[in-house]
């Protein structure tokens, strides 16, 4: 009975793998969340929320607390100023963000770009609006942007491009001289940006985060999306967030007003919270454990006999199995996942246009606690004996 819309796109293989590693007692390394606890002082701005009877819908656009503190941080982070009443958009999670923007800024028929592997809600969401997807592949090891190519996928019907930076599944940041190339084709064809930046605060070494929306005259044409899933470790509070031009806001908002309406009002008070408390310390303490979560996964699988690039961001490392396993990445993920007990992400599900580059390689998720991280390692570290 599903509509011939999202009948290509079957089950989320989150799910799919989740489900998997759950039967088998794996380790989870393939959905991105953490198995460990965000600030206890945010728990509390939560229940405190709760017991103070913040508990009926909020404002449609976002809690006025919370939207506030989301124009402030991004100020502060930034320097890019949005009026929180008007430009700022409240989502359930910037899952519901991706589709909420598609759905109220895209018409049936409009040309939409997307940087393949992406998180795979995208065409979903385009598939949803009636948007017609064009597929740019990035291409392992370093993922770079090819702007000749890029420029190649642009006609009269581009309406939108959407990039993630930091990017899942990859780990790319991308850099300045990418963002412009951009940049300069939103600019030239008059084409707008949905970039997901759910991973701002999540780079590494001597990357650095640049949101589209800061490189010249890209503010007014880019909506911008993150999420506390990421930034606080509460993937399942679902509470995310757009920044933009009142225009792009107000086309996502269109949209978000029928889907769910508001999202939870005590859990946004308490991220509201959150963004006032915990920022530049917390940040760089948060990067640091995760920079030693990367080296000691990464470091892991190189011993086991994978390739392995470490990633600039995200928390995801990109990993090829070609001397441990003959097999696609879908039988090596089951594989891993039945066998050692380490549950992997098959990535061809992030392509859609050269399936094939998906099918060589294999995601392992790294927002674990180090001792799970040391036990998948154990198991890991099998493989090839
Ligand atoms: N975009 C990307 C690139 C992601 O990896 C994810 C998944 N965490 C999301 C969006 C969705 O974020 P949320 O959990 O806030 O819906
Ligand atoms: N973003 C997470 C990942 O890439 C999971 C998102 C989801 O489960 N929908 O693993």
């Amino acid at each position: 009975m599903i509509t011939d819309k999202l009948q290509p796109f079957g089950t989320t293989i989150f799910a799919e793998m989740t489900a998997l590693a759950q039967k088998h007692e794996a380790i989870n390394l393939a959905q991105g969340f953490p198995d460990f606890e965000g600030p206890a002082e945010i728990v509390e701005a939560a229940v405190r929320a709760l017991r103070s009877g913040d508990n009926q819908y909020a404002r449609s656009r976002g809690h006025p607390e919370l939207v506030k503190a989301i124009a402030d941080s991004v100020k502060d982070l930034y320097g890019l100023e949005y009026d929180p009443m008007e430009e700022v958009v409240v989502f359930s999670g910037a899952t519901e963000g991706i589709a909420a923007s598609m759905l109220g800024l895209l018409n049936p028929g409009d040309e939409v770009i997307l940087l393949e592997p992406f998180y795979d809600s995208y065409p979903p969401g385009l598939a949803m609006s009636g948007a017609v997807p064009r597929y740019l592949t990035l291409r392992a090891p370093d993922f770079a942007l090819d702007g000749d190519a890029l420029k190649a996928l642009v006609t009269d019907k581009t309406r939108m491009i959407v990039l993630n930076t930091p990017m899942n599944p990859t780990g790319k940041v991308f850099t300045v001289d990418e963002l412009e190339t951009v940049a300069s084709l939103c600019r030239e064809h008059d084409i707008i940006a949905l970039t997901d930046e759910v991973y701002e605060h999540l780079v590494f070494d001597d990357a650095r985060h640049v949101p589209l929306a800061y490189l010249p005259d890209m503010r007014d044409r880019t909506l911008t999306l993150s999420s506390a899933g990421k930034a606080y470790s509460f993937t399942g509070w679902k509470i995310g967030w757009g920044t933009g031009p009142r225009a792009l806001v107000d086309g996502a908002q269109a949209a978000h007003q029928f889907i769910t309406y508001a999202n939870s009002t005590p859990l946004q008070v308490a991220v509201a919270f959150a963004l006032r408390n915990y920022t530049d310390d917390f940040r760089a303490q948060f990067r640091t454990e995760y920079a030693e979560r990367r080296d000691f996964l990464v470091s892991a699988l190189k011993s086991a006999g994978f390739t392995v690039t470490a990633p600039q961001g995200t928390y995801f490392i990109m990993a090829g199995f070609q001397d441990l396993f003959t097999g696609d990445d879908r039988e090596f993920a089951y594989w891993l996942t039945e066998k050692h007990r380490v549950a992997a992400l098959p990535p061809s599900s992030f392509y859609h246009f050269d399936v094939e580059e998906g099918r060589r390689l294999t995601r392992f998720a790294f927002c674990k606690k180090m001792e799970t991280l040391e036990l998948a390692a154990e198991r890991i570290g099998k493989i090839g004996k």
